[in-house]
């Protein structure tokens, strides 16, 4: 413990936060050293608290911990916050004040221009932004990094090596989301059992505006958006956790699928060059089987910091699809914020 860092989860009970808790518990660089809910869980031990739903046992070590309130008065130096969007602005706001790293799960903060939105692999070079959000914000020690809603990771990751060997012209996606994505205790069993429900609240939105920004390029202070359109349909299915999207491409030159295969194949980024403890050898995998990636057969892949892409073939209308599956509370949330973490301690923002 003598030399690691004392983070806090806020919004431990829920299921990100179960997640965060989950694989900080024998992370090398940080310990968890505070645990908040809502009014709901405060003053009660985490074992009573939360139900488990995350793969494992509550961690020992933490079962009889004592919930805090949400406050600034959190024992630690960094946070990761899994707050529901609706409350997440304000107090994501007094804690980066307060001097805390904050990193977010949450949107409140996402499309800020002064707030990076991160997938290391991706657009680590947005980082530079945190000296501006300082200034800008008057803080000086604290800081806002947020990353993507979870689809929008398996989306930006799989056209990241497109847009940057072939540049991306247009893209249609319709995603097939788990249960897990709607929280603890979530969607009602009864709405998806035997049921597929086309409409995810604010989700289309997120997907259509969300990878623009993390394609984009820091100039200055500011980020130019990538400019190409996105269209996205999102469905809640009756899957435990597992995104799995539907992607048509138009690229903008003729390419084949060898070349294709091969970007996504050698793409790699800062976490692997720098060998970061949570970072996946590959941070896409490429099946090659015609019926492959399925959540329940590939969303572990990378201990669940992959994004499967497979199925590429050739579209009639934009030129290419294929499938992408992320797992939506791992890479698609906690354990992209935690290599978020990681990154910025190797670069001296947690310093
Ligand atoms: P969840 O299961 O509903 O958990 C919400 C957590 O926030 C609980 O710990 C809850 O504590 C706490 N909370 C609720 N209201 C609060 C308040 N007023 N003050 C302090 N704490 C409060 O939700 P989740 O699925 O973990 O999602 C957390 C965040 O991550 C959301 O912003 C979500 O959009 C985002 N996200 C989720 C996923 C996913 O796959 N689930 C993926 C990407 C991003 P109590 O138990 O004490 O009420």
């Amino acid at each position: 413990m003598a030399d690691k860092i004392p983070v806090g989860v806020v919004g431990a009970t829920g299921m990100v936060g179960q997640q965060f808790v989950r694989l900080l518990q024998h992370h090398p660089w940080f310990e968890i050293t505070a645990l908040t809910g809502s009014q709901r869980s405060a003053g009660k031990p985490y074992k009573e608290a939360c139900t488990w739903v995350v793969p494992g046992e509550t961690p020992l070590a933490l079962r009889d911990t004592i919930i805090q309130p949400t406050t600034t008065q959190v024992d630690c130096r960094v946070v990761f916050s899994a707050l529901p969007s609706d409350v997440a602005g304000p107090i994501e706001e007094e804690l980066a004040a307060a001097g805390f790293a904050v990193f977010s799960k949450a949107a409140s903060h996402r499309m800020d221009p002064d707030v990076p939105l991160l997938i290391t692999e991706v657009n680590a070079d947005h980082l530079p932004l945190i000296h501006h959000q300082r200034r800008q914000r008057g803080w000086d020690r604290g800081f806002i990094v947020t990353d993507p809603n979870c689809s929008a990771v398996a989306l930006a990751m799989a056209l990241k090596p497109l847009h940057d060997c072939f540049g991306v012209a247009e893209v249609m996606v319709t995603t097939m989301q788990a249960l897990s994505g709607a929280g603890y205790p979530g969607v009602s069993g009864l709405d998806l059992l035997d049921n597929v429900v086309p409409y995810i609240r604010n989700e289309e939105k997120k997907m259509e505006t969300e990878p623009l920004k993390i394609l984009g390029r820091l100039e200055g202070e500011e980020i130019h958006p990538a400019e190409f359109a996105i269209s996205a349909q999102c469905n809640r299915v009756n899957v435990r956790d597992g995104h799995l999207e539907a992607i048509s491409v138009r690229l903008d030159q003729e390419v084949s699928a060898e070349q294709i295969i091969e970007a996504w194949q050698t793409f790699q980024g800062l976490p692997q060059e720098l060998g970061l403890p949570s970072a996946p050898d590959r941070p896409i995998i490429v099946r090659s089987e015609e019926d492959r990636p399925q959540p329940r057969l590939d969303r572990d892949a990378g201990e669940g910091m992959a994004v499967t892409v497979g199925r590429l073939r050739h579209c009639p209308l934009l030129g290419w699809k294929f499938v992408a599956l992320v797992h939506n509370t791992v890479r698609g949330a906690a354990g992209t914020s935690i290599l978020d973490a990681e990154l910025m301690k190797v670069q001296g923002y947690l310093d």
